[in-house]
C-alpha cells in the first residue's frame, strides 16, 4: 500500500510526488496517459523565478523571453524590452517528463496508462478504482493528491470543479518575421482575453488565444488576419483546445484529499497561466501532508490549513486579477486604443518594468490607479 496516491502526472501532480518522496514517502502517482506529457496544450512560458525556485531542468528550454508586444486592434503597439530574460519558453512535454523523473528518482512509482475512475473516501483510506490495459484495479493509500488539471468529470462527487472556464486554444505554425512574445487585443480578435504569437525555435511558432466562447471560430479568424497570415509559411492542421478556469475556486480539500494546481483553479487570473502557482501550492500540500503524516491524523481540519495556507498565499493575486479582467472584458476597441496610447506615451513601462513576472497585484494597483485618474474605464464607447 502506498502512503499517498497522486492522480495525474502533470507538472503539478509530478513535482508534488516528488516533493513527498523526498520526505521519505511511499508516493504512487496514476496517469491515464501512456506517455508522460502526451497531447499536452500548452504554450509553455515558465517564468525565471519558477525554473530557479523549483529546481526545475533547464534542458527543457526552447528560448527565454526578453520582448514582448502588445498591439491595439488597429495595429498600435506598445514593446517592452528586459536586459534580462523575462521567462523562457520550455518543450511542455518534455518539462512534464523531466519533473516525473525527478519524482521517480526519489523513490515514487509512476503507473502508465492507469485512468482513475472513481475515488472513495473512508475513515481508514484513500481508495480508486483504476483502468488499465483493460483490466480494472483498485488501489488504496492514506492519503490522497488530486492533480488532474481541469479534466474532474470522472470523479466527480469527491472533487468539484471550477465553475468559471474559458477556452485556450492553440496550434503550431511555421513563421517569419517573429523574434517577439507577440500578444494581441481587441473584441474581434479574443473578447475580454487576448491572443499570441509565441516563438519557440526553428521558425515555429505557437499561435493561440484564450476566448470565452467559439474558440475555433476566433482562432481561425486570428490565423487569417494578414498581420498573422502574411508570415506563416506551413500550417499545422492539429489545433488543442482546453477550458482553463478563471474565478471562484471550489473547496480543495477532505479528509484524506488534497486537490492541487489547474484541478482547484490555481492559474493566474489574467493569463490563465497555471504551472508557477500549481507548483508553489504543492510546495503548500506537501508541508501540510508530512504534517498530517506527522501527527497521524488524516482529517478534514489538518488539511484544511492547506487551503488556508494557499489561499493567504496567492488569493490576493486572483482576486486582483479578477478586477482587472472584469474591468477590461467590458472595454471596446476604441477604449483599448486608448489604453495602449496611454500605456506608450505617459510613463508606465518603468511601472511595468519594476514589477515581477509572477506576482502581479501591485503591478496592477499600479495600472488600475492610473487608468482610473485618465478616465479610461469612464470614457463612453465610439
Ligand atoms: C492554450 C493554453 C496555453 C497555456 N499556456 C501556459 C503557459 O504558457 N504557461 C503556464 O504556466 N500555463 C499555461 N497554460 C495552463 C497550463 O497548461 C496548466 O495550468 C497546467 O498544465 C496545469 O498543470 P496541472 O499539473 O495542474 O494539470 P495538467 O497539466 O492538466 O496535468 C493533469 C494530468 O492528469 C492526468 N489525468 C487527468 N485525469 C486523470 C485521471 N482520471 N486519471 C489519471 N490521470 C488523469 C492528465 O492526463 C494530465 O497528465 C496554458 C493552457 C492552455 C489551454
Amino acid at each position: 500500500m502506498h502512503d499517498i496516491i497522486v492522480v495525474g502526472a502533470g507538472p503539478v501532480g509530478s513535482y508534488s510526488a516528488y516533493l513527498l518522496a523526498k520526505k521519505g514517502l511511499n508516493v504512487g502517482i496514476f496517469e491515464k496517459n501512456l506517455t508522460i506529457g502526451d497531447d499536452v496544450n500548452c504554450t509553455g512560458i515558465v517564468s525565471t523565478e519558477c525554473l530557479k525556485n523549483f529546481g526545475l531542468p533547464g534542458e527543457v528550454i526552447l528560448r527565454p523571453v526578453d520582448s514582448i508586444k502588445a498591439s491595439s486592434p488597429s495595429g498600435n503597439y506598445i514593446k517592452y524590452q528586459s536586459a534580462s530574460p523575462l521567462a523562457y519558453v520550455v518543450n511542455r512535454s518534455l518539462f512534464d517528463d523531466e519533473i516525473n523523473k525527478m519524482a521517480v528518482r526519489e523513490g515514487a512509482t509512476t503507473y502508465l496508462g492507469t485512468r482513475v475512475e472513481e475515488i472513495t473516501i473512508t475513515d481508514g483510506a484513500f481508495n480508486v478504482k483504476v483502468k488499465t490495459g483493460g483490466e480494472e484495479r483498485e488501489f488504496s493509500a492514506k492519503v490522497g493528491v488530486v492533480a488532474t488539471g481541469f479534466e474532474l468529470n470522472s470523479l466527480q462527487g469527491v472533487v468539484k470543479k471550477p465553475k468559471d472556464f474559458s477556452y485556450g486554444i492553440q496550434t503550431d505554425v511555421g513563421i517569419e518575421d517573429v523574434t517577439d512574445v507577440e500578444v494581441y487585443f481587441g473584441r474581434n480578435i479574443a473578447p475580454g482575453y487576448f491572443a499570441w504569437v509565441v516563438p519557440t525555435h526553428n521558425g515555429s511558432a505557437k499561435v493561440g488565444l484564450i476566448v470565452k466562447k467559439n474558440p475555433e471560430e476566433y482562432l481561425k479568424r486570428f490565423l487569417a488576419n494578414p498581420l498573422i497570415s502574411s508570415r506563416v509559411v506551413a500550417g499545422d492542421s492539429r489545433i488543442k483546445c482546453s477550458p482553463i478556469p478563471f474565478g471562484r475556486t471550489p473547496k480543495s480539500y477532505a479528509q484524506r484529499l488534497i486537490v492541487v494546481g489547474e484541478a482547484a483553479g490555481q492559474v493566474k487570473t489574467t493569463t490563465g497561466g497555471g504551472i508557477y502557482f500549481g507548483l508553489l501550492c504543492s510546495e503548500i500540500a506537501v508541508s501540510t501532508i508530512t504534517e498530517a503524516f506527522k501527527r497521524r491524523d488524516f482529517g478534514e481540519k489538518v488539511f484544511e490549513e492547506y487551503e488556508m495556507n494557499w489561499r493567504k498565499k496567492i488569493g490576493p493575486e486572483l482576486k486582483a486579477g479578477m478586477v482587472l479582467r472584469n474591468l477590461f472584458s467590458r472595454l471596446s476597441d476604441h477604449q483599448i486604443e486608448l489604453l495602449v496610447d496611454l500605456v506608450k506615451r505617459d510613463g508606465f513601462l518603468p511601472i511595468i518594468k519594476n514589477h515581477n513576472f509572477d506576482w502581479q497585484k501591485d503591478l496592477i494597483t499600479s495600472l488600475l490607479q492610473k487608468f482610473f485618474s485618465k478616465n479610461i474605464f469612464r470614457e463612453a464607447d465610439k
